[in-house]
């Protein structure tokens, strides 16, 4: 019996490794769902290599463009719109959803995947920033097993007893240690920061990766988000979670233990690796990958962050601490401003500028279910959109 995945954000960067591992294993996966957005030319080219038995393009205004480039041998089923998606992660010949859709766009199909008892492959850490509590709580009821593709949950997963994925406590757990290479601008001064292109923001040293996860690295918001995906994954509070620059991004992340062990897991950076463990998981699947050779380890290095020049993480841990309402908003915050920079509209250090002044503007709400989030999500977005066209 093989298994029935469902790749949502098919044509992005973890799409892509995602459908190379899938590959490898035909005897294994088949390939039910994949999604793309706009993007026709790479569908296309996922459509042909891969065979998947149901397409989904989310933006509408794209359908005759597919149609008019669609093989004429492709015998599998085609639906249009961000509905769509919400049927397929509740299909029945769906075992798998990978959310690979980047931004809060994916939290409704990834929470319909945790409700449906699916496994979920999670790479869009924004969903479980934005709803962790919501999501957790979904999947004890429903029986979901969340497993991350994030480099460094799954790391960490990968060091940690596996009870954890039923809610145990982690016992003995000292502190996690999300390692984090610092991106582009590691060693810039605030005054040169300023004058940062987007080209020089979206090339990161050592992944290739979407061009907002890569701004995100740049700012280190995505290490800030990443901080507050382990708080829901593990359920610990920020306060056990420490961050460390390790510019080769070879250790992924470490656990430290109270006996005074810790525990890394090393690789290559290549997302291949972290997806692999997630799809197969308790099984290691062998991929073709590049090996790490321990003699070129010797460099390896380690230091704190300087929290002056990037203040994005400390706005992400008090979120965290203060919990609620905050985590949506930093989110929805970073998203419109990341966006902003991405088109010229902003300079880089504004990016954090703007959640900062979100979160500072914005009233404690209460949030309670996912449409709570969702329009919080909205309004958050409204105000980080005036006050960037005031700042212009
Ligand atoms: P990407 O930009 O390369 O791909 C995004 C995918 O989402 C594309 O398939 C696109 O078609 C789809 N998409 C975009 N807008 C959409 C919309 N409005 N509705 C539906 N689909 C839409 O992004 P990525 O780098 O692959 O990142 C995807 C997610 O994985 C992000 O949440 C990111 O933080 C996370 N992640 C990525 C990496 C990485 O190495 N790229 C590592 C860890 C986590
Ligand atoms: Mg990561």
């Amino acid at each position: 019996m093989t298994t029935g995945v469902a790749v949502f954000g098919a044509t992005g960067s973890i799409g892509e490794s995602t459908l190379s591992v899938i590959e490898e294993h035909p005897d294994r996966f088949r390939l039910e769902v994949v999604s793309a957005h706009r993007s026709i030319d790479k569908l296309i080219k996922v459509i042909e290599r891969f065979r998947p038995r149901h397409v989904i393009l989310t933006d509408p205004s794209q359908e005759e463009a597919l149609m008019e480039r669609l093989p004429k041998w492709f015998e599998g089923s085609l639906a249009f719109g961000e509905n769509s998606l919400i049927e397929a992660a509740k299909a029945t010949e769906v075992d798998v959803v990978v959310a690979a859709i980047v931004g809060a766009i994916g939290l409704r199909s990834t929470y319909v995947a945790v409700s449906s008892g699916k496994r979920v492959c999670l790479a869009n850490k924004e969903a479980l920033v934005m709803a962790g509590g919501l999501m957790i709580a979904e999947a004890r009821k429903s029986g979901a097993v969340l497993l991350p593709i994030d480099s460094e949950h799954n790391a960490m997963f990968q060091c940690l007893p596996e009870t954890y994925l039923v809610g145990e406590q982690i016992a003995g757990l000292r502190q996690l240690i999300l390692t984090c290479s610092g991106g582009p601008f590691l060693e810039w001064s605030i005054r040169d920061l300023t004058r940062v292109t987007p080209a020089q923001a979206v090339a990161h040293p050592n992944w290739s990766m979407g061009r907002k996860i890569s701004v995100d690295s740049a700012t280190l918001m995505n290490k800030g988000l990443e901080l507050i995906e382990a708080t829901h994954l593990f359920g610990v509070p920020e306060s056990v979670i420490d961050v460390v620059i390790h510019p080769e991004s070879m250790i992924h992340s470490l656990v430290e233990f109270v006996d005074g062990s810790i525990l890394a897991q090393l690789s290559r950076p290549d997302m291949r690796i972290p997806i692999a463990h997630a799809l197969g998981f308790p099984e290691r699947l062998r991929i073709d990958v590049e090996r790490l050779s321990l003699i070129g380890l010797s460099g390896l290095r380690f230091e704190g962050v300087r929290h002056d020049v990037f203040p994005a993480l400390n706005l992400a841990r008090e979120a965290s601490a203060e919990g609620g309402d905050r985590p949506i908003i930093l989110n929805a915050a970073n998203e419109v401003a990341v966006e902003a920079f991405l088109n010229d509209q902003i300079s880089f250090t504004k990016i954090s500028q703007i959640t900062a002044d979100c979160l500072h503007q914005i009233a404690k709400q209460t949030v309670s279910s996912i449409n709570d989030v969702l329009s919080l999500d909205k309004m958050c977005r409204n105000i980080a959109e005036r006050l960037i066209s005031e700042r212009k």
